[in-house]
């Protein structure tokens, strides 16, 4: 086998490496069926045991209550921008959304475009989104508030959620979904696109509030509602199979592996630490996001000019570090430290960071 580098990729990204193995293990002849799993049936007992295995454990990682329904839903995270506002809108009231970023703007966009009564409730454009917005008045009229719990473009988290009293919370947990343990009584619905911490892309993860389907119009295509999906377990349609094996896996990766969503967490704090923790104690490389809201998946920095950090990225990739251009509407770098992103990943770029920069400081 060629040498796997590490992975600091934002999305596409890292997946853990026991779960691959057991894919490639299995790929020929799936528990004995003589097939793949990607060759059966979506009604066969195989599948239907991946896919409800998939739900029981996202349930059991984040304590959610019967109350949830646990979709899968092809076209990404970007599909759940517009299903959203034509979904769970109520008649009449507006929707709410906070601004932290380029994915939260196209998630107004879309509500905009449906022609909804669309509130920016708060924003951080005026400071091209580097740090997360505090003070804001919640609105007790909206339909829902939707905000992105981590910008993965900018390197933005939120430390704490946004309360929004009676008032659903939607959030876009794309680049950090099954990072940390949360509550998920405030929310009436989550998603994430699965590409950055749980599986291949193409799909989203939703966790949608039961009562929240009371909301999805009759007048709308079969495929953008949530209750076709509801109803039939994600497979009103052929689901992306395959997405949802690897999600699976990588869920039972974190249950039996790792320990859960409050070790994974610990984990994840750790390994941010140690990169912003050298960052701040050099001159050579400075942090973008403002202290307050550094994101643990996503640590965006620069070098002193766009020369070396062209030299900084092509030379970490010789020594088999991979991904660390930033967003090409950014610029800079960007290390994504994913779950599936270890330690030893962490410390071999440090180690790295510190040679480039006495050699080139
Ligand atoms: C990557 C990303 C998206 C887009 O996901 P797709 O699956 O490509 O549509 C949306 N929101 C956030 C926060 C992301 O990181």
């Amino acid at each position: 086998m060629g040498k796997r580098i590490y992975n600091f990729n934002a999305g596409p990204a890292a997946l853990p490496l026991p779960v691959l193995e057991e894919i490639r293990d299995n790929f020929l002849d799936y528990k004995g069926s003589g097939m793949s799993i990607i060759e059966a049936s979506h009604r066969s007992k195989w599948f239907d045991d991946v896919i409800n295995d998939a739900v029981d454990r996202t349930k059991r990682l984040l304590g959610l209550g019967d109350n949830f329904d646990v979709l899968f839903i092809q076209g990404g995270a970007s599909l759940q921008f517009c299903m959203i506002p034509m979904n769970l809108t109520i008649e009449d009231k507006p929707v709410d959304y906070i601004n932290t970023g380029t994915w939260s703007t196209k998630a107004i966009k879309e509500a905009q475009i449906q022609g909804k009564d669309v509130r920016v409730l708060a924003s951080s454009e005026d400071k091209d989104f580097y740090y997360i917005p505090k003070d804001f008045q919640v609105n007790e009229d909206a339909s829902y508030l939707h905000f992105t719990s981590n910008n993965t473009i900018k390197g933005t988290q939120w430390a704490k959620f946004p309360e929004s009293g009676d008032v659903p919370l939607i959030c876009d947990m794309s680049s950090d979904f099954m990072s940390r343990p949360f509550d998920a009584n405030p929310f009436g619905m989550i998603y994430a696109g699965a590409q950055k911490n749980i599986g291949p892309s193409g799909s989203a993860m939703v966790l949608l509030r039961k009562d929240m389907l009371d909301r999805v119009p009759d007048n709308i295509p079969t495929m953008l509602k949530y209750s076709t999906f509801a109803e039939k377990n994600s497979m009103f349609n052929t689901p992306s199979c395959f997405v949802i094996y690897t999600t699976q896996l990588v869920l039972k990766w974190l249950e039996e592996t790792i320990g859960g969503l409050k070790e994974m967490e610990r984990m994840n704090k750790e390994k941010a630490k140690v990169l912003y923790d050298f960052i701040d104690r050099s001159d050579f490389y400075r942090g973008t996001a403002a202290n307050d809201s550094r994101s643990l998946m996503n640590v965006t920095f620069r070098l002193p000019d766009e020369d070396l950090e062209k030299r900084f990225v092509d030379e970490a990739l010789k020594e088999g570090m991979g991904g660390l251009k930033g967003h090409r509407s950014l610029g800079g770098c960007r290390a994504s430290i994913y779950n599936a992103t270890g330690m030893e990943a962490i410390k071999a770029l440090v180690e790295f960071m510190a040679e480039f920069e006495k050699r080139e400081g």
